[in-house]
């Protein structure tokens, strides 16, 4: 946010950044001491940074000592945010299809889905939402209307509605368009069983829009639901990518190999050309033992997969959407929009890398 440009010179004779707050907004951070090496860890802002949340922190014992943790994280993090100020990105121009999947419940795919849209619609990538979810998160978080009354992928799945007919711009960005979920894809599951066609009604209904729209388009994200039904099936026979964002939590690999087998199965019988192109890191807490251990045998699992950027445990992540925001648009200079906005700048960069060894290759 531009108040974060201009903010005043930090005074010194104040104490090292002292509440919560601040950290979350990256106030006090903007001319930090002597900028200390990146954080190996990205920062945190939930309020549990060893202080009770929305009090002020007790004074660091020498107003001069600027080399606590605290000030390092706001250094990483204004570094971090300046360097994304000044990253130059390149769009392949094709439309890469991404669904976010992972049949385990709450591991951030929505969170994950509308925060690296946004991030990409701000740096000038135009993105397609799809929500393939009943609870209709993504729709929330991304601020269009979808209520029982609102035609949405139901529509689309059953009912073969173009999926022109039921995009609605999200009033964050021009850039950034939603075809929305409503409560009647509940009964979509059950109903898909008896159609024809039943796994690749998305994909046709993509072709078709991509057919007509695919030169304004260069990313679509699948929101899945929680499971590996028919909804699902349909993201994975209509997408080129896999996209899973995993929990840094004790039970994160578990029924990993469950959805890996699954996307084997649809590679074999419904679509060659889909891979597992990107393992994202979510709700990382680097104070525990238990997240670096997960991290670190992800990343042991699926070296090329997993992504650089890790997303923190943030505060503002998870309050945006009840003001029916992303974190971009709600606090993009907070550490879990920063993080967020990184991972678009590595998506973006990952496809191209991915593009010139294919090209390489022929
Ligand atoms: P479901 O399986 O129900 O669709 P999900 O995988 O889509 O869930 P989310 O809804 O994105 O998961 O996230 C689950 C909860 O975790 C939400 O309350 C969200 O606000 C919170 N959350 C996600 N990412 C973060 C984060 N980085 N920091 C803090 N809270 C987070
Ligand atoms: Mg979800």
């Amino acid at each position: 946010m531009d108040e974060h440009a201009n903010t005043p010179p930090f005074h010194v004779k104040q104490p090292a950044a002292s509440t919560v707050s601040e950290v979350e907004e990256g106030r006090s951070a903007a001319s930090a001491p002597a900028p200390a090496p990146p954080a190996e860890h990205p920062a945190d802002d939930s309020p549990s940074q060893g202080q009770s949340s929305g009090e002020a922190a007790p004074a660091a014992t020498d107003p001069f000592d600027f080399d606590t943790p605290l000030a390092r994280e706001l250094a990483d993090l204004t570094a971090r945010r300046r360097a994304l100020e000044g990253v130059d990105v390149t769009l392949s121009g094709r439309t890469r299809v991404m669904t976010v999947s992972n049949q385990k419940g709450g591991v951030g795919k929505t969170t994950t889905t509308v925060n690296t849209a946004a991030a990409l619609a701000s740096v000038g990538a135009r993105v397609l939402v799809i929500d393939l979810d009943p609870q209709g998160n993504a729709s929330t978080a991304l601020g269009v209307p979808h209520t029982a009354d609102t035609p949405s992928v139901y529509d689309v799945l059953i009912d073969d509605f173009p999926i022109s007919d039921i995009i609605q711009v999200s009033p964050e960005s021009p850039n950034l368009l939603c075809a929305p979920s409503t409560i009647h894809l509940a009964g979509a599951e059950i109903e898909l069983v008896s159609q024809v066609a039943r796994e690749h009604r998305l994909r046709t209904a993509l072709e078709e829009y991509l057919a007509a729209h695919g030169d304004q388009l260069d990313f679509v994200l699948i929101d899945c639901p929680p499971s590996l039904g028919l909804l699902t099936i349909n993201a994975f026979v209509a997408a080129h990518e896999v996209f899973i964002p995993i929990q840094c939590e004790y039970y994160a690999l578990e029924g990993l190999s469950q959805l890996l087998g699954t996307v084997r199965m649809i590679q074999k019988h419904l679509n060659p050309g889909l891979c597992v192109s990107t393992i994202l890191l979510t709700m990382y807490d680097g104070r525990t033992n238990l997240a670096q251990q997960v991290a670190q045998e992800v990343r042991e699992h699926f070296p090329h997969e997993v992504m650089r950027t890790v997303i923190p445990r943030s505060v503002r992540v998870s309050e945006a959407p009840s003001f029916g925001q992303t974190v971009i648009a709600y606090d993009g200079n907070s550490a879990g929009g920063i993080a967020y906005r990184e991972a678009a700048v590595e998506i973006i960069q990952r496809g191209e890398r991915a593009a010139i060894d294919e090209e390489g290759a022929r």
